[in-house]
């Protein structure tokens, strides 16, 4: 009788653990302690005025000037590495167009000297892109923090700042565009996909597509972390394009500080962008995009 009760104690005892978390980064190894790569320089840079932190995720804005905003994703997992695309950043540098990159904190611990190499030139601002590339609409509350407080850190770690939160595979809710204002971030997605990630696409496609979607006020998404090889030889021709366009090249602060600009919101993807597959519920809908890396 004892040893019943007792059993059912213990049982009752296992029922009360704590559950882990149903919803798991992509990648359920713990996080590693964040060095930082170089010492932080204090930071000045005053916090942007919260007209430019509205309630939704940006993918471009309204305004008369003619300029657009390129941006490169730098996304890394925990598991997956990825590299760094030294001939776009050449490219880039030779013209010195100004860009955003979105780094995933994963990405600059597994690309020290890269990253170092980034945060030294002053055309290239950063963009928050989670730690782990981790689906922020996916992740309990507590994990979404850390996520984008991770990756603040180490940011910091290279004497930057970031100016702008990008949710991986674009999956954004209210909730994650509140989250990122906590840091003064606006969420910002883009209008325009290169198409470039994967290496699916060509560079006549990719420059194709890009010269044809983009107008004043676009936000341009590529990729620039070894994901997507023709970036490289569809940029030159993008460039001289969209220049051709009367098109001038600013980060995604200035973008979003352009005196008459007005943020377009994204359309809503609480699952982000691309398919997710959930053996419960089987896919959820897909939302345009079904490249793993073809979006955020
Ligand atoms: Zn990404």
């Amino acid at each position: 009788m004892h040893a019943l009760l007792f059993a059912l104690v213990l049982s009752a005892e296992a029922d009360a653990a704590p559950i882990p978390d149903a919803a798991p980064l992509i990648d359920a190894a713990p996080l590693i302690d964040a060095t930082p790569l170089i010492e932080a320089t204090p930071l000045t840079d005053a916090t942007p005025p919260a007209n430019f932190l509205p309630g939704f995720a940006i993918a471009r804005v309204r305004t008369h000037q003619p300029v657009v905003a390129l941006t490169f994703d730098a996304c890394a997992t925990l598991k997956q590495n990825n590299g760094f695309d030294r001939e776009v950043f050449d490219i880039l540098k030779r013209e010195q167009i100004a860009i955003t990159v979105f780094a995933t904190g994963r990405w600059i611990e597994t690309h020290p000297a890269e990253a170092k190499e980034l945060a030294a030139e002053a055309w290239i601002e950063f963009g928050n892109h989670s730690y782990s590339h981790a689906r922020m609409t996916r992740i309990p509350r507590r994990k979404a923090r850390e996520q984008i407080a991770r990756t603040e850190t180490i940011i910091a770690g290279l004497g930057r700042r970031s100016v702008a939160f990008r949710p991986p595979a674009g999956a954004w809710n209210r909730s994650v565009v509140r989250l990122a204002a906590k840091w003064h971030l606006p969420t910002v997605e883009w209008d325009v996909i290169s198409g470039d990630a994967g290496g699916h696409i060509g560079a006549q496609k990719i420059v194709a597509t890009v010269l044809s979607a983009a107008k004043a006020g676009s936000i341009i998404i590529f990729h620039i972390n070894g994901r997507a090889p023709h970036t490289k030889e569809a940029l030159p021709d993008i460039i001289r394009g969209l220049r051709e366009k009367g098109l001038a090249f600013v980060t995604v602060p200035d973008l979003l500080h352009e005196p008459d600009a007005q943020p377009i919101s994204a359309r809503p993807a609480p699952f982000g962008y691309r398919p997710l597959r959930d053996r419960k519920r089987g896919p959820q809908e897909p939302k345009g995009i079904v490249d793993e890396h073809s979006s955020g």
